[in-house]
């Protein structure tokens, strides 16, 4: 099999849908939120986000107001998707995000202010997520700071400035789906939406859960799930189970030409710091991808690449651009694939092996894949019957 390019990232749009559907049949009646920011985890945002809605996710989900205006601008109207962001700084973009009909997390009294502000610029009411530190300890108002906070919304919302549309949490440690905190975060977010309800908010959704909670915590589920690292087919809780294990197939594959193949002599040095010596006479190629492609140097001496019909460890460093393998007595030629990961059916390696070489976590390796690096999109436009 050969490729055009140096390297190419194909995104598998028909995966996608179908890991939505499959988050959806575990659902139920909760809504599914698509998580497309950072560019849809390095897929591409836009992309993602359409087929995402294709196959029945009917919120988005950004961190930045910029990613969420992103796909405003691309034409993905109010009716086709509700799209929330929620992390941001005073000066953002606030009134385009009110007159885009994004909705706005709030975590502060600050933040709420900075809303009213773009409210009363604009004339437009805004759509409005109360967020409450449940226990993460990031944004979020805390339990002492969130009754003042809701009898603010609520006098907002009683003058017609915003609506609450929302009251949300984020988990600490759904990935380990025992641990203690993940029951103090329910307990304390249901405190939190009684507050709220005690305060007349009525907000059209409640939502909780990620990715690893969507998949093992259904008591989180509430009216929305945000899902991102499903989505795009891959495990939140390796331990506990791959891909498939869950019904979700990775949607990344990232491949690229082999640039150069040469026989050296026993003893040669490979890449810089030569951390890595041929031990005899042997033939090495060069994959022409490196940090800067998103490749991580910390895989320096273990990545693993499907190469000429076998699983082969990167040898010696990783540099900015490319790296090598030592084929030992096998052969291959210059334009000859090496696939770094994908889903796994044909013996590649996927990542998770990629995050297991580098110490860190699959989210980490695909939302890292840099933007020399080409997407090429197979199944766009498809339903594939809902
Ligand atoms: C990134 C993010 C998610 C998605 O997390 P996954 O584990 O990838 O599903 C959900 N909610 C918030 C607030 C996030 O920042």
């Amino acid at each position: 099999m050969r490729v055009d390019m140096r390297a190419e990232a194909v995104v598998d749009l028909a995966a996608l849908r179908a890991n939505i559907r499959s988050l959806r049949a575990r659902t139920g009646s909760a809504a599914v939120m698509s998580v497309v920011k950072a560019d849809g985890y390095g897929h591409g945002g836009v992309p993602c986000a359409r087929a995402a809605l294709e196959a029945g996710a009917t919120w988005l989900g950004t961190a930045t107001p910029e990613e969420a205006l992103a796909l405003r601008a691309a034409g993905i109207t109010a009716e086709q998707a509700r799209v929330l962001c929620w992390l941001w700084t005073p000066g953002g973009p606030w009134e385009q995000v009110v007159l885009a009909d994004i909705d706005i997390s709030v975590s502060g009294e600050w933040a709420l202010r900075h809303v009213l502000d773009a409210v009363r610029a604009t004339g437009r009411p805004a759509r409005v997520h109360l967020k409450a530190d449940t226990g993460l300890g990031r944004n979020g108002a805390q339990p002492h700071d969130w009754p003042d906070l809701v009898a603010a919304a609520r006098a907002a919302e009683a003058e017609g400035l915003i609506a609450v549309t929302g009251l949300w949490s984020h988990f600490a440690c759904a990935d380990e789906p025992g641990h203690p905190a993940n029951a103090a975060q329910l307990a304390a977010f249901r405190t939190a939406l009684a507050v709220a309800e005690a305060a007349g908010l009525r907000p059209e959704v409640r939502h909780l859960a990620n990715s690893p909670a969507t998949l093992l915590l259904p008591e989180a589920h509430f009216d929305l799930v945000r899902a991102g690292l499903a989505q795009y087919g891959l495990s939140p809780v390796p331990d506990l189970g791959g891909p498939a294990d869950f019904g979700l197939r990775p949607v990344m594959t990232l491949q690229a030409q082999i640039a150069q193949v040469k026989r050296v002599p026993a003893g040669h040095g490979v890449s810089y710091g030569h951390t890595y010596t041929v031990p005899g006479d042997t033939t090495l190629a060069l994959v022409p991808v490196g940090y800067a492609d998103g490749v991580p140097r910390h895989a320096s001496g273990t990545g693993p690449v499907w190469l000429a019909g076998k699983w082969r460890t990167v040898a010696g460093r990783v540099a900015m651009d490319q790296f090598v393998v030592d084929l030992g007595g096998d052969h291959a030629e210059v334009g000859d694939l090496a696939i770094l990961f994908g889903p796994g059916d044909r013996g590649e390696p996927t990542a998770e092996d990629w995050a297991r070489a580098a110490g860190t976590i699959s989210y980490e390796i695909v939302t890292r894949i840099g933007a020399r690096v080409p997407r090429r999109y197979l199944g766009a436009g498809q339903g594939d019957g809902g």
